[in-house]
């Protein structure tokens, strides 16, 4: 989004370039958020982007649709038909020319290959996704609190990075919330587990002290913490693990890492086995020089061989360089192009109401821990700055005062 902002303010509304967004969704919503889509806390209504208006106001076309082929030859790509709710053709395949295409189509759960995790649990990849497990989650806890289902609510999450433990919190405040609208809800109704493979919760972020105090907060919360648990399978009713263990659940959201989606490896461009992209650190292909990648669905080498990590200060500096490099083309075919370099600016995880961690400036001498109500504001800065990014000053600070009123007047639960 801000690339395609950038691009079309710069060359879009001047006429230098036409500058067209696809997406297989019609509206925009930051995924690091989708979790409180999925419980409610974030009402879609009010922060949602529709990429058509958004376009017509930044210099850019929209189409909606999703990326199924690629032809080089003749400089195409092309999207599969559009259906509606009931299965309906809204529009058939349709084919793209471009002079310079940039794939920034993120990444999806990896089911590892699992059994049962593509048929019985749910991701976080999509706002579908996660307006498909809100209206689950809504239903299961009205049944409970109309004594139709007996027993506690029980929910594996497998994954314990930023998606599994921001969940599992959001789960533990929406229950919460709930009760306050007078849902016939007992304290001890939920029981959530949530499973790691490796030795801690969180583990990607640098300081064992922060991964204890996301740990300790998670225990405190009602949260079952289950490291060191690799799950072999995945029925309607229970998660299997590898030490012959049968955990129970009604829900399943597997969080369990990303991989870049399967279309990519089919596009007759060079990828790696998570099917990301194969790009030079400047962006480019590797495949070809018309085509640039960033974000979740791009490998990047950096000067020591390793990768860039799926994430998004990763997607958000990258997608910004490969539009000056864009920019810099189009002046001049043989110009040089910028290279990057990752620079860990920190983590932030925020555990819902309770409490938030994390580690600013990690790339500086190990970086600063801040916790509580500093984290909560640095953490809630980032996407006030994505708002302000996306509607500009003056927009993004009345959008912004909006949500903040909008917050106090709606209830704190979107319920439908
Ligand atoms: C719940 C959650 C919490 C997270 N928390 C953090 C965090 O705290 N810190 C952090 O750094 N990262 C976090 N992440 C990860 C972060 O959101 C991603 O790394 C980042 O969004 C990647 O940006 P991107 O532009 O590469 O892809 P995305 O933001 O995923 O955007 C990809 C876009 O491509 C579209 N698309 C997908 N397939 C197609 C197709 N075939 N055709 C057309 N369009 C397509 C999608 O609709 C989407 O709009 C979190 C992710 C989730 C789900």
């Amino acid at each position: 989004m801000e690339l395609v902002k950038k691009l079309g303010n710069k060359l879009g509304k001047k006429g230098r370039a036409q500058i067209t967004l696809v997406d297989v969704s019609s509206h925009h919503i930051w995924k690091p958020l989708l979790h409180e889509l999925a419980t409610g806390s974030l009402d879609e209504g009010v922060n949602a982007i529709d990429y058509q208006v958004h376009g017509a106001h930044n210099g850019y076309l929209f189409q909606q649709g999703a990326l199924t082929g690629l032809n080089r030859n003749t400089q195409t790509i092309t999207l599969a038909p559009l259906y509606n709710s009931n299965g309906a053709t809204v529009l058939t395949e349709l084919e793209l020319e471009y002079d310079y295409l940039v794939l920034g189509i993120g990444a999806v759960s990896n089911d590892f290959g699992i059994d049962g995790v593509k048929q019985h649990a749910y991701s976080l990849d999509l706002t579908s996704q996660a307006m498909t497990l809100r209206e689950r989650i809504q239903h299961q806890f009205m049944q409970h609190a109309n004594g139709q289902r007996q027993g506690q609510m029980k929910m594996a999450i497998v994954g314990a990075g930023a998606t599994g433990v921001e969940m599992a919190a959001e789960m533990h405040h929406m229950a919460h919330a709930l009760k306050g609208y007078g849902y016939n809800i007992d304290e001890q109704l939920l029981q959530i587990t949530l499973i790691e493979a490796s030795d801690s919760v969180m583990p990607a972020l640098p300081k064992s002290t922060l991964r204890q105090s996301v740990h300790d907060k998670l225990l405190e919360i009602g949260v079952s913490v289950r490291t060191n648990t690799i799950v072999t399978q995945v029925n309607p009713h229970s998660v299997h693990t590898k030490n012959g263990e049968s955990i129970d659940t009604d829900l399943t959201l597997w969080a369990a890492g990303v991989k870049a989606p399967e279309v990519l490896a089919s596009l007759g461009l060079k990828v790696n086995r998570n099917n990301q992209l194969l790009v030079a650190d400047n962006g480019q292909s590797h495949s070809d020089a018309r085509i640039f990648a960033f974000g979740d669905c791009a490998a990047v080498p950096q000067n020591d061989g390793s990768f860039l990590p799926p994430r998004g200060q990763t997607a958000r500096q990258m997608a910004l360089l490969v539009g000056d490099n864009l920019m810099a083309l189009l002046r001049n075919p043989q110009a040089p192009l910028k290279r990057y370099v990752y620079k860990d600016l920190g983590s932030f995880v925020n555990l819902a109401r309770f409490t938030t961690v994390g580690n600013m400036f990690s790339h500086w001498c190990g970086g600063l821990q801040v916790a509580g109500a500093p984290a909560r504001l640095v953490y809630a800065s980032l996407y006030r700055r994505h708002l302000l990014t996306m509607h500009g000053p003056i927009k993004g600070s009345l959008m912004l005062l909006s949500c903040g009123i909008q917050s106090w007047l709606r209830p704190q639960l979107k319920l439908w």
